[in-house]
């Protein structure tokens, strides 16, 4: 039998136990309100874009880390597979599974420590960075990154999908940069840490976090989090620009950001998405490109840059900075539109972008296809998120194709959830196999998201 065939299989008998037996056993753990299937299953059947839907066997809510080693004790005594999920805010169907258990982490949420004198903080891994934001700026501290997606994405689901977000663009905008530690579960119930605590990234000895960031769940379920954490800024402050084109707008975003001390970060986004959204909520007179540049630092600086930005590219003042800076995670914009939505992210090297954007405007126009585009700006590269908000079956469809002609420019999917597995396979074979290996070593039984790599 195919190792990642085993689980499955294993679990269509739930190893002859009726599934009523199995949920008595899960709700002596957690109690009624903690254990869900039948309809009750519904909210997880979709993520928070799609309507593709799956149809979990049960979603468990352990709200410590005791009560997980108990459930994973008995997923394995019944043979059945655990996907985590935090927020939902994933991009490619990662926390979704059918006929299987979802482990719903929002339980775990307790902010453990904010040390400042050591700079860190330490969470469980479902704190939102709503959550971490809120207790930071009372200490006039800040982790100073957020998911493009939405402040109530989990630390946990952003690490797991190696979240690159809005954040100090010199620190490179990667979760990377500010853990310090993880705590991880793994499916035989040991509990690992990967780094340490006092010390920053990769500071001292062997270091197994990178194992863990973008292992989408594969690996095991990451359950306390420590990050470093900075002085907030004094001052914040933002720049809306409008570009004619998206080779103007990205020469501009590159040469000015090189020069700007304050700047902390900047995107982009066509005129689609503004259309779609924001033009509307805005009343504003956007241009074919907009995008915006995010200052913080001293007021004096703060104040003195922006003027120096607004003077250079001629914008009029305005108060459509702020506003559009609250439009800056995708979720926020999507939710306005009419589900569903088909999200697809790519990183590809800044010079590359425009051609990148060019194909994939082309693909859309020979199908007729309407697309959205917000571009993360991160100095050599950016993150493309491409949203379909109409024809989904077509949009599917031609995934595959943009996601070879990207890979053919140089850039590349960020995603594997439960679509890019196929994209990986093909064009970094030794990748696929050294995680599948990795997979054998670190979850042997396959108990962890076992669709994934198939
Ligand atoms: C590969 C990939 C790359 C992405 N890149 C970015 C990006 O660069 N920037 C950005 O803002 N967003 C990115 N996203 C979307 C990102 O997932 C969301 O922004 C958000 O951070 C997810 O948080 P969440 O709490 O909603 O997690 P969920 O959507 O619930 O889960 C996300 C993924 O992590 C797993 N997971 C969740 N919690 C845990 C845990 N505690 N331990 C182990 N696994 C867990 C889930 O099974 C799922 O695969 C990416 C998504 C994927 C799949």
């Amino acid at each position: 039998m195919p190792f990642s065939m085993a689980f499955i299989l294993n679990f269509t008998s739930v190893r002859g136990m009726s599934l009523n037996e199995v949920y008595a056993d899960f709700v002596k753990i957690l109690g009624y309100e903690n254990v869900l299937r039948g309809d009750y299953v519904q909210p997880y059947s979709v993520d928070k874009y799609t309507r593709s839907v799956v149809k979990p066997t049960f979603i468990l809510k352990p709200a410590s880390v005791q009560q997980l080693l108990q459930i994973l004790s008995l997923a394995r005594k019944y043979g059945m597979s655990i996907t985590p999920r935090g927020g939902g805010f994933d991009l490619a169907m990662g926390s979704m599974v059918s006929d299987g258990i979802i482990i719903d982490l929002t339980r775990l949420n307790e902010i453990l420590e904010v040390n400042d004198e050591n700079y860190t903080i330490t969470v469980q891994c479902g704190v939102t960075f709503e959550d971490i934001n809120e207790k930071l700026t009372l200490k006039r501290l800040s982790v100073d990154l957020e998911p493009i997606t939405s402040p109530e994405a989990t630390i946990g689901g952003f690490i797991a999908s190696h979240g690159i977000g809005y954040g100090l663009l010199r620190h490179g905008c990667s979760v990377l940069n500010i853990i310090r530690d993880l705590e991880v579960v793994l499916s035989d119930g040991t509990i690992i840490h990967t780094g340490f605590k006092n010390l920053p990234f990769g500071k001292a000895g062997y270091n197994l976090t990178s194992l863990m960031i973008g292992s989408e769940g594969l690996f095991g379920i990451i359950t306390e989090v420590t990050l470093s954490v900075f002085p907030a800024p004094e001052t914040v402050a933002s720049v809306a620009l409008n570009f004619s084109s998206i080779e103007d707008g990205l020469n501009f975003l590159g040469d000015i950001t090189k020069r700007l001390t304050t700047a902390h970060s900047a995107f982009m986004m066509n005129a689609t998405f503004k259309d779609n959204i924001i033009r509307n909520a805005l009343k504003y007179p956007f241009g074919e490109f907009s995008g915006l540049i995010r200052l913080e630092g001293s007021r004096e600086e703060v104040e003195w840059e922006k003027d120096s930005v607004e003077n250079l590219c001629g914008t009029s003042k305005n108060n459509i900075d702020e506003d559009l800076w609250n439009y800056r995670f995708l979720y926020h914009v999507i939710r306005e539109l009419n589900y569903p939505v088909l999200i697809d992210d790519y990183i590809i090297p800044v010079k590359k972008s425009a051609e990148a954007y060019n194909v994939i405007r082309e693909i859309a126009a020979r199908e007729k296809l309407n697309f959205m585009t917000h571009f993360l700006y991160l100095g050599s590269n950016i993150v493309l998120n491409l949203m379909y908000v109409d024809d989904i079956r077509k949009a599917y469809s031609l995934e595959k194709e943009i996601d070879e002609a990207i890979n053919l420019i140089g850039g590349r999917p960020l995603t594997i959830g439960l679509r890019r597995v196929e994209v990986m396979k093909k064009t970094s074979p030794c990748l696929f196999n050294l995680l599948s290996e990795i997979k054998r070593v670190l979850d042997g039984i396959n108990l962890f998201c076992p669709n994934k790599l198939l």
